[in-house]
C-alpha cells in the first residue's frame, strides 16, 4: 500500500525540521503526498512545496489553528488543508494569534522567574529563530538549562495545563476560524478530536455543532487516538459526513513520533484532493 502523512510541523512552528526537509524526509520515508500544518502560520509552504516537486512528492499548503475549546479542560486544534495564502479572514486570524503568543511567552517566562528559574525571553526568541513560538521553545531552553529532563518533564512540571508557570492565550472562535478556511480556498478538519476532553455524547454535540459551522473533515488517525478512538472517530466521521484524514503531528525531535508512522492510505489524500476540486 502507498502512504501519506497529512499533519506535520516544521521550523516555522514547533518543530526541528526546516520546511525544506520534510519532503526528503517524507521520501526516504516512502510516502508519496504530505501536508504541512504548522501552528498559526503559512511561512513553510513555500520552501516545502518547491522541495516537494523537487522531490515528486504531493504537496498539501496547510495549517494548524489554536481555536477556543470554550472550556477550562481540553485544547482544540483546527486543521485546514489547502490553504491560498492570500485570504484576508485568515490572515486576519494569523496576526491574532501570533499577537496572542508574543503577549504569552513573556508572562510565562516571568512566572518562571518568580519560582526562581532562570531563563529569558531573549534565550527564547534565540532558540526559536523565525518559528511562531511555542511553549515548546520555552520548553526546549529549560531542558538546556537543565530545569527540566524533557520537553514532555517540562510540560508536566511547569508549561502544561497542570504546570506551575501555565498561562492561558486567547484564541480564535470556531464560528470565525471555519469560515476563514473556506475563504482561504481550504477544508476545515477537527484535528485530534481526543484532545477536546469530552465525554463521548459532549464529543459528539461538539461536532455536530461544528459541522452546521461548516466542517468539512474529522482526523481520525492521530498518535494520542488508541484504536477504539480512531474507530469511534472513524464512525462519527461516516455519521456526519466529514472527511476522514490522518497524520503523525510529527515534530523532529521535539516529539517521539516519526514521520509516516500513522499509516494514513494515499487514498485519503485522494479524497481530501478530490473534495477540494468539486
Ligand atoms: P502552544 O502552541 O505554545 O500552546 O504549545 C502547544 C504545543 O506544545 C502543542 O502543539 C504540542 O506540540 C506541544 N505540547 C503540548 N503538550 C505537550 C507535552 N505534554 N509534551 C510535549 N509537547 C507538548
Ligand atoms: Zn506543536
Ligand atoms: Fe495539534
Ligand atoms: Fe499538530
Amino acid at each position: 500500500m502507498t502512504y501519506c502523512d497529512l499533519h506535520l510541523h516544521s521550523t516555522a512552528s514547533d518543530g526541528t525540521d526546516a520546511p525544506s526537509q520534510l519532503p526528503v524526509l517524507a521520501k526516504a520515508r516512502g510516502l508519496a503526498a504530505i501536508a504541512i500544518t504548522d501552528h498559526d502560520t503559512l511561512a513553510g509552504h513555500d520552501a516545502c512545496r518547491a522541495a516537494a516537486e523537487e522531490n515528486q512528492i504531493a504537496f498539501i499548503p496547510g495549517i494548524e489553528l489554536s481555536i477556543d475549546p470554550g472550556q477550562p479542560r481540553g485544547t482544540f486544534h483546527l486543521l485546514g488543508y489547502f490553504i491560498n495564502d492570500q485570504s484576508k479572514a485568515l490572515n486576519s486570524i494569523i496576526d491574532q494569534l501570533t499577537q496572542s503568543r508574543l503577549s504569552r511567552n513573556p508572562r510565562i517566562i516571568e512566572k518562571l522567574n518568580q519560582q526562581g528559574i532562570d531563563i529569558t525571553e531573549a534565550e527564547v526568541l534565540d532558540l526559536a529563530g523565525e518559528a511562531t513560538i511555542g511553549r515548546p521553545h520555552i520548553a526546549a531552553v529549560l531542558v538546556d538549562n537543565g530545569h527540566a529532563d524533557s520537553i514532555s518533564d517540562a510540560f508536566s512540571k511547569y508549561l502544561g495545563a497542570r504546570g506551575s508557570a501555565y498561562t492561558r492565550r486567547d484564541k480564535i472562535q470556531p464560528e470565525e476560524a471555519i469560515p476563514a478556511v473556506q475563504d482561504a480556498g481550504g477544508l476545515a478538519v477537527l484535528a485530534h478530536p481526543i484532545q477536546l476532553k469530552l465525554d463521548p455524547h459532549a464529543l459528539e454535540h461538539k461536532i455536530k455543532q461544528l459541522k452546521e459551522m461548516g466542517l468539512d473533515g474529522l482526523e481520525v488517525m492521530h498518535p494520542d487516538h488508541s484504536p477504539d478512538d480512531t474507530l469511534t472517530y472513524q464512525r462519527l466521521a461516516e455519521k456526519y459526513d466529514l472527511i476522514p484524514t490522518g497524520g503523525s503531528d510529527y515534530h523532529g525531535t521535539r516529539k517521539t513520533i516519526k514521520m509516516g508512522s500513522q499509516n494514513v492510505p494515499l487514498a485519503i489524500y485522494e479524497r481530501l484532493t478530490h473534495i477540494h476540486a468539486k
